[in-house]
């Protein structure tokens, strides 16, 4: 694997590339995952690779969310499960949310390599690998098959990079649905109860560390929380917030050398 010096100016960025095509290499991650994260990272770039105020809000929202359902679950793809193995498990273990394997380009292999991955960082049970599956009606492709004790049972669904078709399924099913998508107009953030307009990465490390709070809310107090959100109130804030951000740009010129207010530096 080729080294990336620290003080290139995209080393993270470079970095989490990498973890990428060892997970396509390691079966892990599909081919299409990662022309996903390439639109991933498109959009990233236009909020500043940073997590936004209004993002804030629908994390506080999701997790209040999360914390009030009877039986959460979290949907587990390649890419996820590629980028942030520990974070998931931690996640899961602190929030009690399950996790189910549910793949668009499913083989037998893929399941194994990411069921691997994941117990190889401590995950206890692993929803959407036995023969516990369940057909969602509405959908043809691959994602129909749920498991009928993970996703099937849940009241509350979290997916992050998820397609817009199966989103729309899951609410017809009346599933509630937080999403995680870097963009806001996917039919996915269109369609979920709660998007997080973020990158995956950062979300579910702010997940982990707000998860506290969370749990010495009373439920009222998480009630009235969700009951505040605006799903398409908060997509036409993120929207807003790319505009103005590269009006900022736009405004000051070619920032070479420079550090913007927005922590952000180029340097050539
Ligand atoms: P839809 O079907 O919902 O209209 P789509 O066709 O873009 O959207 P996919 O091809 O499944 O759906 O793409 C996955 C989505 O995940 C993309 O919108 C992409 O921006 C987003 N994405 C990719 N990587 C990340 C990441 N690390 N964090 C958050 N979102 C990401």
């Amino acid at each position: 694997m080729i080294e990336i010096p620290d003080d290139h100016p995209r080393a993270e960025s470079l970095r989490i590339r990498h973890v990428m095509e060892k997970g396509y290499m390691n079966r892990i991650v599909a081919l299409a995952g990662l022309i996903a994260h390439g639109r991933g990272e498109a959009f990233d770039y236009i909020i500043g690779e940073k997590t936004t105020p209004p993002a804030l809000k629908s994390i506080e929202a999701a997790l209040s969310m999360i914390k009030l359902a009877k039986y959460p679950v979290f949907s587990i793809n390649g890419n996820t499960a590629a980028l942030a193995p520990n974070e998931i498990v931690k996640f899961a273990e602190i929030s009690g949310i399950k996790l189910e394997i549910n793949l668009f380009y499913r083989t037998e292999e893929r399941i194994q390599a990411i069921k691997k991955h994941l117990l190889d960082v401590g995950a206890k049970e692993l929803f959407g690998i036995s023969d516990r599956k369940a057909q969602i009606q509405e959908l043809s492709s691959n994602r129909r098959f749920v498991d009928k004790d993970g996703i099937l049972k849940s009241d509350v669904i979290l997916v992050p990079l998820e397609d817009g078709d199966r989103t729309e399924a899951l609410r017809k099913m009346g599933k509630i649905v937080i999403a995680i998508d870097l963009n806001p107009l996917s039919r996915t953030a269109q369609w979920a109860n709660i998007t997080i307009v973020d990158n995956f990465l950062r979300v579910i490390k702010l997940f982990i560390e707000k998860w506290p709070d969370i749990e010495k809310k009373s439920e009222s107090e998480l009630k009235q929380i969700v009951r505040n959100f605006d799903n398409k109130e908060n997509l036409r804030e993120m929207i807003k917030y790319s505009i103005d951000y590269l009006n900022k740009i736009s405004n000051k010129g070619i920032y070479i050398d420079e550090v913007l207010n927005f922590g952000y530096k180029i340097r050539i």
